[in-house]
């Protein structure tokens, strides 16, 4: 089973009522958080994580966030296709979830709209995968958990949701971040509340699982904590890059790998690309595909090779965020490839790209190759390069991310 899940459902319908008349025209998930919606910072993060599809459960203001989806569109560092689910009624969480169940893949990721959790979303996806069930959540530790229901959690499986603790006692809380098998649509009513209905059932019966991650978090459901959500998100979130040579740093350079059966990886490289992930910083592939131009496999095989690799980096709990290849090459066997082209390392051009798409400091990143274009490209984007000699991929990149 794949670990990436393709579809994420936000829950967008809340009437906002805590935070006055800051949503009397703007629906909560898109009052403004630095230079963008709250929700796009939101959506922006699950693209990291493979999502390419977005169900915005709508209801209160939902003409509001239907304006607003072509701009979220155009604020996203990757194509992603929205589409909103109005509810006929006030149907609450649940119902929200039931009245969009025809838009519903098998498995999809299903999230608050008004909350951000910066936890490794990836020890959810690579969770579910090894160990399929009707319900996964993400849980969060915290040391006070009075302010809160807290769950009771054997190995992984979720038990029991408890009442508030008494202040001072630490738990594991409900980070509001699912992953669903569809199934769990026919425990749904038109009106019901997921926290209060169907998540207790799914314990109940022994079908809920949970996966505990730390991170930053942040509800922006009452004014203080939207005012700290505006001056804190945008530094929490603009995060440091590992960009990665692909060919004699992830797998064996064979030369020209198209192709599944001739991709070998080395040692310790997906080992890396959890590390990254974990440390909170973006992993990136920028690799030169000079075969593409010689007509040796195609853009689509380079695509699904590297989206592979994508989703063996989540199935052992990290993440590929996005990737650039160059097919040019200037003694192109096909002319539609034959051309100079500044993305072909030692050009700058792929981690140039990157750069503006994810709004990364390059000087706070890295950059790991085994040639010297690869550190070429590197210091032409201002990107601090580390040549990558052979051994064990994630001895050589802890050193790195730890600076
Ligand atoms: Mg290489």
């Amino acid at each position: 089973m794949p670990a990436t899940i393709r579809q994420c459902a936000i829950l967008a319908g809340g009437l906002g009522t805590r935070l006055g008349d800051l949503t009397a025209t703007t629906p909560k998930p898109l009052l403004p958080c630095g230079d963008r919606p709250f929700l796009a910072w939101l959506m922006r993060e699950f693209q990291r994580f493979g999502v390419e599809e977005f169900v915005l459960l709508t209801g209160h203001l939902s003409d509001a966030v239907e304006q607003a989806v072509e701009a979220l569109a155009r604020s996203l560092p990757r194509p992603a296709r929205i589409t909103l689910s109005v509810e006929p009624v006030r149907a609450g969480t649940g119902g929200a979830v039931f009245h969009a169940r025809d838009r519903l893949d098998e498995r999809f990721l299903l999230c608050n709209g008004d909350s951000l959790f910066d936890g490794n979303l990836s020890r959810l996806l690579a969770a579910a995968a090894a160990t399929p069930a009707l319900g996964w959540m993400m849980l969060r530790r915290v040391p006070d958990a009075s302010r809160y229901g807290v769950v009771t959690l054997e190995g992984n499986r979720i038990t029991a949701f408890q009442e508030r603790p008494a202040p001072g006692a630490a738990g594991l809380i409900n980070a509001g971040v699912y992953l669903l098998d569809r199934t769990v649509l026919d425990r749904l009513a038109p009106v019901c509340s997921l926290e209060r209905d169907l998540l207790p059932r799914l314990a109940a019966e022994g079908a809920l699982r949970g996966v505990q991650a730390d991170g930053y978090f942040r509800d922006i459901g009452i004014p203080e904590d939207l005012a700290r959500a505006r001056s804190e998100l945008p530094a929490v979130l603009r995060r440091r890059a590992l960009f990665l040579d692909r060919d004699g740093v992830i797998n064996v350079d064979h030369g020209y790998v198209g192709s599944r059966d001739r991709f070998e990886f080395l040692p310790g490289a997906l080992e890396a690309i959890r590390a990254a992930t974990e440390a909170g910083w973006h992993v990136f592939v920028v690799t030169n595909q000079s075969g593409v131009a010689r007509g040796l496999y195609t853009e689509a095989a380079v695509q699904v090779l590297l989206a592979w690799v994508a989703d063996e980096a989540r199935a052992i709990g990290g993440t590929l965020d996005d990737v650039r290849y160059c097919p040019y090459h200037t003694d192109a066997a096909l002319p539609e490839y034959r051309r100079e082209s500044d993305w072909r390392k030692p050009g700058p051009g792929m981690l140039l790209d990157l750069i503006r798409a994810w709004e990364v400091d390059p000087l706070r990143s890295a950059m790991i190759g085994d040639q010297p274009t690869d550190l070429q490209a590197a210091a032409a984007a201002g990107v601090p390069g580390h040549l990558f000699g052979g051994g064990n991929l994630l001895d050589f990149v802890r050193p790195i991310l730890a600076r």
